[in-house]
């Protein structure tokens, strides 16, 4: 599975990359209008929902291909959004207060970076704590007390404590969102080559 992610991003960063490895972000590239089309017309009968949606998902897509930050502001700009929606109506309104937009958009931002750098600093991601002074021997018999196994740090503990069911429910949303863009541009990129 982790195999064929990496050759769908390859294959599609490879096509969308200039040769001096800066994106192209003025003019799309051959396989983002690709993906782009396939996205939203595979349904001709999409609400608009739906072609908001597919093409978050590709923007988001693009976004953690590239491993930076390039774009991100204008997604969090979206993505705030369907936070300020969320936050007013659904399960989390008990908990999370309706967000301003200029709010949402920090949060967006925030969900964006951790998705992009969120390696936990104190077992470098591998979930486990070291023994001893060099540090070398990995103790799998114990979870990283910090991130507790996840490898990851945790989300909640970088929003305010009243936004955090919104952060996780958007990392979440994006997960969904790049997960469905990665199967379709797997199928358009195969059926392109
Ligand atoms: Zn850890």
């Amino acid at each position: 599975m982790m195999g064929d992610h990496r050759s769908v991003m390859e294959a599609y960063l490879s096509a969308t990359y200039t040769s001096n490895l800066t994106m192209r972000n003025n003019a799309m590239g051959d396989a983002d209008r690709l993906i782009a089309a396939g996205l939203s017309c595979i349904d001709r009968d999409l609400d608009p929902h739906e072609r908001v949606r597919r093409s978050l998902a590709m923007q988001a897509f693009r976004l953690q291909g590239s491993g930076g930050m390039t774009g991100a502001r204008g997604l969090a700009e979206r993505l705030g959004g369907l936070l300020v929606r969320r936050s007013m109506r659904g399960r989390t309104r008990m908990v999370s207060p309706s967000v301003r937009l200029i709010e949402a958009r920090d949060i967006a931002l925030l969900v964006l970076r951790w998705r992009q750098h969120n390696t936990c600093p104190a077992c470098l991601g591998r979930g486990h704590p070291t023994i001893g002074e060099g540090r070398e021997v990995i103790d799998d018999t114990r979870v990283c007390g910090e991130c507790h196994g996840t490898g990851r740090i945790p989300l909640e503990r970088l929003v305010r404590r009243e936004h955090a069911d919104l952060a996780l429910w958007l990392a979440s949303e994006i997960d969904s969102m790049v997960g469905f863009a990665e199967v379709k541009a797997r199928s358009l990129l195969s059926q392109a080559v």
